[in-house]
């Protein structure tokens, strides 16, 4: 890899990870298990084992200590390998660590944070509804207060990992519609719970923690579930656009990059293994200028990452930056997969290769965390462009 600055604790914990993946997620299982849309928890618990689910989390509650950049290399090394490891271990150290570590109570940061790093805890994000996607102050799904117990009623679309999840972190309509800001609340609920039914959709990529479809009948959460404590009751949005959107922003782009990176290596060498006219297609200018290109687009990633990831770190304000990056390395990945989907040919398209599933897998990361549309309005109303 091209030298970007990184520091040595980093370069010997994404080593470690190297390791790992070679041993533990070979490409075989990893096809199986992106065939059969399976999560492989046994791979998971061997992550939480090693301590990577504590990365987000300060030692008080049994963590290593927040360290955003190391918390995105594990992705991007993961998410290299497999989406059905890398999506989860997100699932686990960010959904559930960053944010209840962010917007928990102190009860919920002392019950749950523990759970994240010794014994992997996972969220699933059930935010999106059938007729809510990027208006998420629109959601239609209802909390009702009756004594200490909520009422919730209504459905959730794109539930990533839900069957898998501990809990799912809900965000529901707690009061009137007419206040668009105010009203939503933030609500645990067991996916196991009396009234909660989960019906797979079938997508193109990020199979292995399947996506889902969530219907909530009258089910009973304990008031103890609502994030944040009772006086988060209706508060959840400055919760959900807080400093944990902005790092939400850069681990997709983590995982972007390491699908991104897989390409570059397989394309890499595919190139000169493959032979045609007598010499290794490597050595024709078409396909030397598609590699240089994508090496170069590559670099220009992992340094937009990594800087976004280390003002995390120094809890700056970066909304700017994060959407920056999402946007450019999302689009840039895309591109790059497609480029070398190309040096491949034919080859890139087949299912015996990985290109195939990185091409799937790329497609939506655009989409996810915020579309590459809302992250250019982002951009122009955090720097102030008249509208
Ligand atoms: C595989 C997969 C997994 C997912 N996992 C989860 C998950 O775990 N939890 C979850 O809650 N959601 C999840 N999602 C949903 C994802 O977050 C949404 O797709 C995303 O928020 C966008 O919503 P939408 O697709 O409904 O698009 P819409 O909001 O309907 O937008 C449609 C198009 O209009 C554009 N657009 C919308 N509003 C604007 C605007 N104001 N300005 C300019 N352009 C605009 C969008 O960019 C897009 O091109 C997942 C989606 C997929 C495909």
């Amino acid at each position: 890899m091209l030298s970007y600055g990184e520091a040595e604790h980093t370069r010997m914990l994404r080593d470690t990870i190297a390791r790992f993946v070679e041993k533990e997620m070979p490409n075989e299982r990893v096809q199986a298990w992106d065939r059969d849309c399976h999560f492989p928890k046994d791979v998971h618990m061997k992550l939480v084992e090693l301590g990577l689910t504590g990365l987000t989390i300060d030692e008080k509650y049994g963590g290593t200590g927040r360290d955003i950049q190391s918390t995105i290399t594990v992705i991007e090394e993961l998410c290299g390998r497999s989406l059905s490891v890398g999506g989860m271990y997100i699932q686990s150290t960010c959904y559930a660590g960053l944010n209840i570590a962010e917007v928990g109570s102190e009860k919920q940061k002392e019950e749950l944070l523990p759970k994240v790093a010794n014994e992997g805890l996972i969220f699933a994000y059930g935010f999106s509804e059938p007729d809510v996607g990027a208006d998420l102050a629109s959601v239609r799904t209802t909390a009702k207060r009756d004594g200490n117990t909520l009422i919730v009623n209504g459905s959730k679309r794109f539930c990533s990992g839900a069957a898998h999840s501990d809990y799912i972190y809900t965000l529901v309509r707690s009061g009137s519609e007419e206040e668009r800001y105010r009203n939503l609340s933030l609500v645990l609920i067991s996916p196991d719970s009396p009234g909660v039914t989960l019906s797979q959709q079938q997508t193109l990529g990020l199979k292995g923690g399947g996506t889902y479809d969530v219907s909530f009948d009258d089910v009973e959460v304990p008031i103890e579930n609502l994030v944040g404590g009772e006086e988060a009751w209706n508060n959840a949005w400055p919760m959900l656009v807080g400093p944990g959107l902005d790092i939400e922003k850069v681990e997709v782009a983590g995982m972007a990059l390491g699908i991104a990176a897989a390409a570059v290596k397989e394309a890499w060498e595919y190139s000169q293994e493959r032979v045609q006219f007598g010499k290794p297609i490597c050595t024709f200018q078409s396909i030397r200028h598609i590699l240089a290109d994508v090496q170069t687009q590559l670099h220009a990633c992992r340094i937009m990452t990594y800087h976004a990831a280390s003002l995390l770190d120094q809890n700056a304000d970066a909304t700017v930056e994060t959407s920056m990056t999402k946007l450019f390395v999302t689009e840039t990945a895309k591109d790059i997969v497609l480029k070398c989907q190309e040096v491949l040919g034919a080859y890139g398209y087949v299912t015996d290769f990985n290109m195939e599933r990185l091409v799937r897998d790329v497609l939506v990361m655009p989409i996810l965390g915020g579309s590459s549309a809302i992250q250019k309005n982002n951009i122009c109303n955090r720097m102030k462009l008249p509208r």
